[in-house]
């Protein structure tokens, strides 16, 4: 008997389910695979450096399942139309009984998925596990069996449920008997573009595991004061991890839990804070299976679609570039473009000066942050642009504008981020940080950085008007 577990964004062998389950019988031969699909990645604007964290990751899981006897298998092929047909003769060719993945949910996925299993219907038993969430898509619902709209009541009837569903996390499958030595072949790079990553994110999952344990053990007490402060490392930093299943939410949980036993009771804690975010991320994804309109670059809200977005492609890359002359979003566009990854209140920052200062289209944010992010996922990216953007469910509502100027001096006072990020503003003082120009002006210096693209009390009313005007229209 042969079964193969087909890994995608599951990659890590400890709590795996797919795993776990293809691997207990110790009699039968485990085979494993990974397809890279660089089209498919093209249309869905992967960014270069996920790309690179994956392969880096497959190379590191290819190594721990030889340990354990199994080989992993590697393919390309262009998209997933064409994933399908190629894995269907390789099942065939290996004489494959039962196929065994995790599920991912995002729209194209899940139709790739069901083609597969019809396409091996008549020789594969194929099993699909719920593995990337706490909870499964459609397990959280309404009196009326609907899936919330409202995040909150979600969060209460989540917690509720989860407190009855069994979250242990699974160990890594012992060696196979019998496998004999399994040889590593050298993995091919994918043919798309690899980006450096740097060192901020070590690979493995042991990497990942340790920095959970030390940010539960060490950190998480502090997270409701520190984690909206972008200067101070107070968050996990976890996301990469979880966006490519490095790590899973279940170790996430039993690891808060283990650190800090009365995480649920004790809900004005850090902890309690931390796990809330963890309850995000299940919303996010909760939400694109419920609504797969999600998935298809569809607002939510759908008066939201008549609102007259502004074409103004050289501010668009201003905003891109770090160049708008608001320290603040631009320092946090510096820390994207070069890091990758990019603090929680500045994502909601940059996406609210996207769309409500310059009013340019959301879509062309989400798209951009995609394109850059490590940890690029598309229920979370697009559950915050559309957040940001006034056009999700729950979002913050349209007439709420952040004044990028007044975040800054909440966020970052004495400007210790910005001045990490814009070097240009190196000479001016901490008070003055967040309005250089002024200081500027003052003082007779000339700075080398760029006036504000944008008046922010003006474009204010000119969203508001927008908005006011789409709604109408509706
Ligand atoms: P922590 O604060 O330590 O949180 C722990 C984990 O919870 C995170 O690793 C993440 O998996 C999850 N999480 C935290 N906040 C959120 C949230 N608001 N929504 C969903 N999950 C959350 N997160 C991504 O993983 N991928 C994205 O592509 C992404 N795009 C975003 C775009 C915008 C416009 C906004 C406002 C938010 C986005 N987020 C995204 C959510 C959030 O900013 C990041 O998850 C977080 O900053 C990652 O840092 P951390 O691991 O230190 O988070």
């Amino acid at each position: 008997t042969t079964h193969l577990v087909w890994f995608r964004n599951d990659l890590r062998i400890t709590d795996n389910r797919a795993l776990h389950a293809a691997c207990e019988d110790p009699q039968v031969r485990v085979i494993a695979l990974f397809i890279a699909t660089p089209e498919q990645w093209k249309q869905h604007e992967m960014a270069p450096r996920q790309a690179m964290f994956i392969y880096q990751h497959l190379q590191a899981l290819q190594h721990s399942l030889a340990e354990r006897g199994i080989g992993l298998h590697y393919h390309q092929c262009d998209d997933f139309a064409e994933s399908v047909d190629w894995l269907r003769d390789f099942c065939k060719a290996e004489k494959v009984d039962a196929l065994f993945y995790n599920k991912q949910y995002e729209f194209n996925e899940r139709q790739r998925d069901a083609a597969l299993e019809n396409a091996v219907s008549e020789s594969v038993i194929c099993h699909a596990f719920d593995d990337s969430l706490l909870l499964p898509p459609g397990s959280v619902t309404t009196g009326n069996n609907e899936m919330y709209k409202v995040y909150t009541p979600f969060r209460r009837a989540f917690l509720s449920r989860l407190t009855e569903s069994d979250s242990r996390s699974l160990p890594a499958p012992p060696a196979r008997e019998n496998a004999g030595k399994v040889v590593i072949h050298r993995l091919m790079p994918f043919d798309y573009p690899l980006a450096d990553i740097g060192d901020d994110f070590a690979i493995g999952e042991e990497a990942a595991r340790h920095q959970l344990r030390s940010f539960c053990r060490e950190q998480v007490q502090d997270y409701l004061e520190q984690r909206d402060l972008p200067a101070v490392d107070g968050t996990s930093s976890l996301s990469p991890y979880l966006a490519i299943g490095v790590l899973s939410p279940r170790q996430c949980l039993n690891r808060l839990r283990t650190e800090c036993p009365d995480v649920l009771e004790k809900t004005d804690g850090g902890a309690f804070g931390w796990l809330n975010e963890l309850v995000w991320r299940e919303f996010y994804r909760h939400l694109i299976v419920a609504w797969p309109k999600l998935c298809k670059h569809q607002p939510f809200v759908e008066w939201t679609d008549n609102v007259r977005w502004r074409h103004a492609p050289e501010e668009l890359q201003a905003w891109k570039d770090g160049k708008t002359g608001y320290p603040i979003v631009d320092a946090a566009m510096r820390q994207l473009n070069a890091t990758g990854w990019m603090h929680n209140r500045l994502r909601m920052i940059v996406a609210s000066f996207l769309v409500k200062d310059l009013l340019i289209n959301w879509r062309e944010g989400e798209r951009y942050f995609m394109s850059q992010l490590l940890d690029g996922d598309l229920a979370a990216n697009n559950g915050g642009w559309q957040w940001g953007a006034s056009t999700g469910t729950d979002a913050a509502p349209y007439f709420r504008i952040f004044n990028p100027t007044t975040q800054g001096e909440r966020f970052d006072k004495a400007g210790r981020f910005i001045k990490a990020w814009v070097p240009e503003l190196a000479d001016v003082p901490e008070r003055d940080i967040h309005q250089p120009h002024r200081w500027a002006e003052k003082h007779h210096r000339v700075l080398d950085y760029p006036q504000p693209v944008i008046d922010h009390a003006r474009a204010r009313k000119d969203t508001l008007a927008a908005f006011e005007a789409a709604k109408n229209r509706s």
